[in-house]
């Protein structure tokens, strides 16, 4: 009796175990996202677990019901889900794939594990379900991101390359031409800063949009990054030949971009072009030169559509050098200074000289005017100015020691120097350095420092001018300002560009012109120089003018300290 009943306690204690570990097992597959199949095929068992109702909205009971499992699996799939099933008819244990459901609005992982009998049918059969929707949706999110820009839909740089290599590829083969044409927006920097980043990120989209317009089979388009559109034409005629796009391009931009905060933007843009063979025959290097066709226009021709040409690489290769040996050369601050006299136009006595500055790289001459505006873009133009600043001055103050002879010593001043806030500050700091009066120094600045907004700039003039420096504008007539602006500006001297004296003799109208801004200059108090004066008949023409002072090669080429050593010594 003892027994049966100790039997009995086993066997509920057994039970209550077994069912607590199914209760257990049930929440578990309840808790985790799956749902879960197990099938013993033989003894048409079919037990469902976990989350069947969230998943498909049924459950199997049993194995006819898997049939309805089958309906709910996309078509396409539906003979790779059925063999996935049944991993021991291609005599595997297990199987694993990814396929959507409901016309793709969901997708799930099915995992498939059997365990087998003897003679290879499935005894056992676990099938577990996960839904991989959110995955699969991230999964393609960076699949698109890959290779499309998010803003326009456009490819995106790496994609826009490969598709590029598979143009050139059969270009080879069918001896055509693919043209790389480059879109850049003249300062966008200007709208995003002005207008914000939504209204600038709108312009970019609606640009985008305008130029998917032109693709097709044979032209692909991309948005690098920023303002920066790329299109690649395969053997670009007729309506997809580059001249067409341009033209189209600029009737479009023609009319005021409309936003949708009713603002209106009217945009420009610079376009380069390099085209396979030409070029070159690599996707990568072909877009670099696009790239310097574009930067080059950029810099001096704004606003315009410019083609590859071999000169102009030579040009980026020769300045590319160039700005590897300045680096160096600022380094060890290998310059050395010139000074031209300026000379008053009546009596030709001496005023005083202007600094330039001289570069023998490697025993070649390399003009300023090559390597001052690299100096300028990478910056060491603010290192070599202070050098210029400090020798100039102490190599004055050493004339002065020793000739007492009273002179201007003038020094051009980029305006990269002159935008610093430390500026004024710095030509104080080596005036009183070397004791040198302020009224004997004396600026140059050109035009192109006075684009900056107006107030600092004429602050900074004030302040160097109640200090007692003189502030001149160089290469006067080439740049923007006219001499109505110029009235409110705190300056002292103008110097008229070469290029008017250049044709003074000769042509009426660099005459009156010439005559004109030195009648005016005079009459608004400012002293005026002629620079880059080369005849007799130049020099005469502007002493009848009136012209104060004269600077060329015809009283004086820039000369070595030495030399205007030697000059003072004949003077005093
Ligand atoms: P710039 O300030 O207009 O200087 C006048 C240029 O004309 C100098 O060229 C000078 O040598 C040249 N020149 C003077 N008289 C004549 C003439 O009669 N005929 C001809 N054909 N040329 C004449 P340089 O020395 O080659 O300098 C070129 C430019 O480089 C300068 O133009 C100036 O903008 C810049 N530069 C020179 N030195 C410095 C410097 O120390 N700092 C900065 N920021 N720029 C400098
Ligand atoms: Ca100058
Ligand atoms: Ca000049």
């Amino acid at each position: 009796m003892d027994d049966l009943r100790y039997q009995v306690d086993l066997l509920t204690a057994m039970n209550q175990k077994i069912s607590a570990d199914e209760s257990m097992y049930r929440a578990l597959c309840e808790q985790s996202n799956r749902a879960f199949i197990y099938i013993q095929p033989q003894l048409n068992v079919v037990k469902t677990l976990g989350r069947w109702d969230e998943f498909f909205g049924f459950r199997p009971n049993e194995l006819s019901d898997l049939r309805s499992l089958m309906s709910v699996i996309d078509d396409d799939y539906k003979e790779v889900a059925g063999r996935a099933f049944f991993p021991e008819r291609d005599g595997k244990k297990e199987s694993l794939i990814e396929i959507p459901i409901y016309n793709k609005k969901q997708w799930v992982e099915i995992h498939t594990s059997v365990s087998l009998n003897s003679d290879d049918t499935a005894a056992v059969k676990i099938i577990a379900f996960r839904d991989i929707t959110k995955m699969h949706d991230y999964k393609e999110e960076l699949t698109y991101m890959a290779y499309y820009d998010s803003l326009t839909g456009l490819y995106n740089r790496n994609y826009f390359i490969t598709k590029l290599g598979d143009f050139i590829t059969k270009a080879e083969k069918e001896n055509a031409v693919v043209s790389v044409l480059l879109v850049d927006i003249d300062e966008f920097h200007k709208i995003n800063d002005g207008m914000g980043i939504l209204t600038g990120d709108e312009v970019v989209q609606n640009l985008g949009l305008f130029i998917k317009g032109f693709l097709g089979d044979n032209v692909i388009g991309s948005r690098f990054d920023g303002d920066f559109f790329a299109l690649a034409i395969y053997e670009p005629i007729g309506n997809r030949s580059v001249d067409y796009i341009y033209d189209t391009l600029m009737e479009y931009l023609k009319k005021p971009m409309v936003l949708t905060d009713n603002n209106e933007v009217l945009l420009s843009v610079t376009c380069g072009v390099a085209e396979y063979p030409e070029a070159s025959d690599n996707p990568l290097q072909l877009v670099n030169c696009a790239e310097i066709v574009l930067f080059k226009a950029k810099d001096t021709e704004r606003g315009t559509l410019r083609f590859y040409d071999k000169s102009l690489m030579n040009e980026f290769i020769n300045n590319v050098n160039i700005e590897r040996k300045l680096k160096d050369a600022v380094r060890n601050m290998d310059f050395s200074l010139n000074f031209q006299p300026q000379y008053f136009a009546d009596s030709k006595r001496l005023r005083g000289v202007e600094t330039l500055i001289r570069w023998n790289s490697e025993g070649q001459f390399i003009s300023p005017a090559v390597f001052i505006p690299i100096a300028e873009k990478n910056g060491s133009i603010v290192a070599i100015g202070d050098w210029v600043l400090e020798q100039a001055i102490k190599a004055h103050m050493e004339w002065k020691a020793k000739f007492d002879f009273d002179m201007i010593l003038s020094i051009n001043i980029s305006a990269i120097q002159y935008r610093r806030q430390d500026f004024v500050s710095k030509v104080i700091g080596v005036l009183k350095k070397y004791e040198m009066p302020a009224s004997e120094l004396e600026i140059e600045i050109t035009e192109s420092v006075l684009i900056e907004d107006f107030n600092s700039v004429t602050a900074k003039m004030e302040e160097l001018r109640d200090y007692g420096v003189k502030v001149s504008i160089d290469d006067f007539g080439t740049g923007y300002s006219s001499l109505s602006y110029l009235k409110k500006l705190p300056v002292d001297t103008l110097k008229i560009d070469k290029s008017f004296i250049d044709s003074l003799v000769d042509d009426e109208s660099s005459k009156i012109i010439t005559e004109t801004i030195i009648y005016l200059s005079k009459k608004l108090g400012y002293e005026i120089v002629a620079e880059g004066v080369e005849t007799n008949e130049q020099f005469e023409a502007l002493k009848d003018m009136s012209c104060d002072l004269i600077q060329g090669y015809f009283l004086g080429k820039p000369m070595t300290y030495d030399a205007i050593e030697d000059l003072l010594l004949r003077l005093i």
